[in-house]
């Protein structure tokens, strides 16, 4: 799982705040340097390490800390709270339309995990009584389309499709016609990546935003990519303003950095993430339990 790294070092540094009894502002000062150099290790933006540190330095020599008879456990506590906000405090759930159905975009670079997630997605939804409807709108990834439509016959949830030669465009629009003849409630549009980020794709989407007006832009980013993940999404969130971020990959061998920084860097939320290949592998994002778990 990921974290491992960086969790065992925050507990090395917190097992040796706890040996101490007491504390001086110098032990705060090693212990935060340590905490500082574990999160970069981890590939957590640099000025988000800065301001993180900062914040909870602050706090860690005031009276909270300093007069309390378990100072250790005060600062661990403070670097649970600053981590949770951090990553955006409260879940973000998303935001169903007043007329259904809710439509959601999913966009990102090709591999990250996004025609896996469509399929995630929709199975979290009707888990929860929705009636989701897929959409491929992937028409240049070849069997992007078959897979999306193997996936939806996993989970009984319709897959609706016009093939490789229309626009995306108006396999979108045409979609969520459909949705609403089929009386689904909320649509998933898988929409094309590239390998890398080029104007063409950022038009593309930029065009289907702007027709069919989605609910919810959510980006999907490869975790193990680290700082990389947040800087395509930076950029993905200057062109579309994302209402959200999902994370996958996040089971591999990732340094955690990018679950840490996202919210700071582009002041969007994530939403969920992506743990594993299988279609069960979906969580709903918890600060507070994200940071449980880097924590240990
Ligand atoms: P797309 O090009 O963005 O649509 O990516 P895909 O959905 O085709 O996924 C690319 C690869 O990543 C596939 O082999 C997936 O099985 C794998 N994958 C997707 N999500 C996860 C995840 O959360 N964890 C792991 N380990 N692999 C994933």
């Amino acid at each position: 799982m990921a974290f491992e790294g960086l969790t065992s070092k925050l507990q090395e540094t917190f097992k040796k705040l706890r040996g101490k009894g007491k504390l001086t502002e110098k032990d705060v000062k090693d212990a935060m340097r340590e905490v500082k150099l574990a999160l970069l290790e981890a590939d957590v933006n640099y000025k988000v390490v800065k301001d993180f540190i900062n914040s909870v330095s602050e706090r860690a020599v005031g009276e909270e800390v300093m007069e309390s008879l378990t100072p250790a456990q005060q600062v661990i506590k403070i670097v649970n709270e600053e981590l949770i906000k951090l990553m955006g405090s409260t879940e973000s759930k998303l935001k169903p339309a007043n007329n259904p159905p809710t439509v959601i975009m999913l966009v990102g670079l090709q591999g990250a995990g996004k025609t896996t997630m469509a399929a995630k997605l929709a199975l979290h939804l009707k888990k929860h009584n929705k009636k989701p409807l897929l959409v491929a709108a992937d028409v240049y990834r070849p069997a992007a389309i078959k897979q999306l439509q193997i996936l939806g016959n996993q989970i009984d949830v319709p897959v609706f499709s016009l093939g490789d030669k229309v626009n995306p465009v108006d396999i979108a629009k045409a979609g969520i016609e459909n949705a609403k003849k089929l009386e689904r409630d909320y649509v998933i549009i898988d929409t094309a990546g590239r390998l890398h980020i080029d104007e063409e794709l950022m038009q593309e989407l930029k065009n289907i935003k702007s027709e069919v007006k989605p609910n919810e832009i959510l980006l999907v980013v490869d975790a193990m990519t680290g700082q990389d993940a947040v800087n395509v999404a930076e950029h993905f969130n200057s062109n579309l303003d994302l209402t959200g971020v999902i994370l996958t990959k996040l089971d591999g061998d990732t340094r955690g950095g990018a679950a840490i920084s996202v919210k700071a860097v582009t002041n969007t939320p994530i939403k969920f993430v992506g743990t594993g290949e299988k279609l069960n592998d979906f969580e709903v994002f918890h600060p507070d339990r994200m940071a449980s778990r880097i924590l240990g």
